[in-house]
């Protein structure tokens, strides 16, 4: 494959592997392994190009990308050739938009998928890509159906199996329409893209993602491709994110969160190792953070789940560190005022009955806020060693205080002040 040239991206564009983005602490190289299935000797080449080509961090994101961080610049071409070697970058990627299906990380695998969810994933990415035209961040979910339900996750289409072999196929603001068949799927996807990238050309502004059409147009859309309106499928219960999945043919997975999505070069290596001493010959990316050990016996994968949880991986769907995104900080990062990593796993404990309420936290190392840029219930923000207090807000949005972690940690106490607004916001 030859690689294109590089060009190196703005905030706010995806960064693919082959064109990374620059961030406060180096370039953004985002790596979509085939398949999304690495090895564990594969893991411990990732750990070791990041380290040699950057400054170690990796981070999985909330679409399930594995990032390396701080690469650098002079570095970039080199680690390419690296990855390309190793087999970890999915070619078909080329310079176009990064990958624009996301799956549950047990799809194909998970033993109450209505389909094979693996298999559509791919008929679909195939269809999409041969689209010109695509804007870099259009997002298709493509969802088995089963307990790992991918709804909270945005999207500007939804293919999610409704019954054995049956879709229905979801534009933004829930809409639905259907029934189809899975092997109607990948053209209906390619005629509703095709459609898509035709409206956005007629637009003025040359609208990026399907929310910005209105109901009308999206009906429209559909209706151009023979889809008929359909009753929205049954809401369906939360994820089961974290733990132990069932697996087809008796095989269990182990799904664990990276602590706050993140971890180090020797972090991947060591688990890495761990998994190769379990017997694990497949590892995916979870979109929730963290990584799908598969295909072990039940008794294997309990005492893998074990021995992750004794390491500091979150297995349990009441950690409170689900509900918490944070970046390295300092010092890892160079542009850290505080080493909101650390911090933050204080934070977590704090709020730890707040948190698994279902309040959310974001701490950043500085005001890029890298790791979240949306709002949050409670976002602090880094600056002279102290943090910027924003509460139901962004970084960015206007601070009604500028604290240590230890007064922060003080006013986070049942009772005091900014708990009392927390907890006001979040019963009221
Ligand atoms: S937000 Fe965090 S990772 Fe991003 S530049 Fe600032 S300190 Fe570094």
């Amino acid at each position: 494959m030859s690689v294109p040239a590089r060009e190196t991206m703005r905030r706010g564009w995806c960064p693919g592997t082959l064109r990374p983005m620059a961030t406060g602490d180096g370039l953004l190289v985002r790596l979509h392994p085939p398949r999304n299935v690495l090895t564990p000797d594969q893991f411990a080449q990732v750990a070791e190009l990041a380290s040699r080509h950057g400054n170690g961090q990796i981070e999985i994101s909330g679409r399930g990308n594995l990032q390396l961080r701080g690469i650098r610049e002079e570095a970039h071409p080199a680690l390419v050739d690296d990855l390309l070697e190793a087999g970890l970058v999915d070619e078909a990627e080329g310079d176009g938009p990064n990958r624009l299906v996301l799956t549950s990380p047990l799809a194909g695998r998970a033993a109450d998928e209505l389909l094979d969810a693996a298999a559509l994933a791919e008929a679909v990415e195939r269809a999409g890509r041969a689209i010109a035209g695509l804007p870099a961040k259009l997002s298709i979910v493509v969802d088995g159906g089963g307990a790992l339900a991918l709804d909270g996750f945005a999207a500007d289409l939804r293919l999610l199996a409704v019954a054995a072999g049956t879709l229905a196929i979801g534009l933004p603001g829930e809409l639905w329409f259907g029934p189809v068949a899975p092997e109607e799927v990948p053209v209906l996807t390619a005629q509703l893209l095709d459609s898509f990238v035709a409206a956005s050309r007629r637009s003025p502004d040359h609208i990026r993602r399907m929310r910005y059409l209105d109901p009308a147009e999206l009906t429209a859309l559909a209706a151009s491709s023979g889809l008929v309106p359909m009753t929205a499928p049954a809401a369906r219960p939360g994820p089961v994110s974290v733990g132990l999945v069932a697996e087809r043919d008796n095989r269990v997975a182990v799904l664990a969160g990276l602590p706050f999505g993140r971890t180090d070069a020797d972090g991947l290596h060591r688990l890495g190792a761990r998994a190769r001493d379990a017997g694990v010959r497949e590892i995916r990316l979870s979109p929730w953070r963290g990584l799908a050990f598969c295909g072990l016996p039940a008794d294997v994968a309990s005492i893998l789940c074990d021995t992750l949880r004794s390491k500091g991986l979150v297995v349990e769907l009441d950690d409170p560190r689900l509900s918490v995104s944070a970046c390295a900080g300092a010092p890892a990062c160079a542009r850290g005022e505080v080493p909101a990593l650390v911090d933050a796993t204080v934070l977590a404990d704090t709020l730890a009955p707040l948190l698994t309420g279902g309040l959310s936290l974001h701490v950043s190392g500085c005001a890029k806020s890298c790791a979240h840029t949306g709002s949050a219930d409670l976002t602090l923000v880094g600056r002279d060693g102290r943090y910027d207090v924003i509460l139901s807000g962004a970084a960015g949005d206007a601070a009604i205080a500028h604290l240590s972690l230890g007064e922060l940690v003080r006013r986070l106490e049942p009772g005091q002040d900014i708990r009392a607004r927390l907890d006001a916001a979040h019963t009221g």
